[in-house]
């Protein structure tokens, strides 16, 4: 089963991609992840990219495309995959058709998230992840804090801020980028009548585990 989270920053996707990950046994795969581990490593992959992401702009498709496009030909997604930050584009919309079709595969369902663009500001602010690449647990200084401050729960390392939701700067330019490049997704998708919106938001008191859990109980009907 091929998944992918729609939504701006901060809607949740990351919460609800490893909610919906760990139920139905099929890896998470993070773009932003997966860029962020190899910027940690100084690879050739990580250096090049890091020069758009830390001015919170795309990466170019030259690079996008074939890295997504390795881990989709790997082993590890052979039983389908939750694609969380990919595609963010019509054009990489489309190429993704193109890799999965080679597979005999196809976009199952497409996850919509939706939440007010104040509440998306002070989540972004407040979003906290877990240093350890292997872990990546995240947390939110008001609505999902950990037990003991700054330290993950789940591994016990440190927990930091992500350098470009440090930059006000940055913030704006992905939310722009989002709403001019990403958002026309969601009528690609909903032409193809996969499209799944959830609005999920404080101020109706439903947030990643309440949409988890109604998006599982339908798949597994
Ligand atoms: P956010 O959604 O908050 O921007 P992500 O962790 O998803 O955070 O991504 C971090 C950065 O990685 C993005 O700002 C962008 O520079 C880059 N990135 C991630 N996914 C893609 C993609 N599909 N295409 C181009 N750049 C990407
Ligand atoms: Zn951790």
């Amino acid at each position: 089963m091929i998944i992918i989270m729609l939504g701006a920053q901060g809607t949740g996707k990351g919460t609800v991609a490893g909610l919906l990950s760990n139920e139905l046994n099929i890896p998470q795969i993070s773009t932003g992840d997966i860029f962020r581990k190899n910027i940690k490593e100084e690879t050739k992959l990580g250096i090049e990219a890091n020069k758009y992401i830390s001015k919170g702009q795309l990466v170019p498709d030259d690079i996008t495309v074939p890295m997504v496009s390795d881990v989709l030909d790997s082993d590890e997604t052979k039983n389908g995959a939750i694609l969380d930050g990919f595609p963010r584009t019509i054009e990489q919309a489309e190429k993704l058709d193109e890799i999965l079709n080679k597979h005999n595969k196809k976009v199952d369902l497409v996850i919509n998230l939706v939440t007010p663009r104040d509440e998306i500001i002070t989540r972004i602010t407040n979003r906290r992840v877990c240093s350890n690449q292997h872990c990546k647990a995240t947390y939110n200084l008001i609505l999902n804090p950990p037990s003991k401050e700054g330290i993950c729960d789940k591994c016990g390392s440190k927990i930091v801020q992500r350098e470009d939701d440090m930059d006000e700067q940055s913030i704006k330019n992905r939310l722009e980028i989002y709403d001019k490049q990403t958002s026309p997704l969601v009528e690609y998708y909903n032409e193809k009548g996969i499209l799944r919106t959830e609005e999920i938001s404080e101020r109706i008191n439903r947030l990643g585990k309440e949409v988890a859990d109604d998006i599982l109980k339908d798949i597994k009907n």
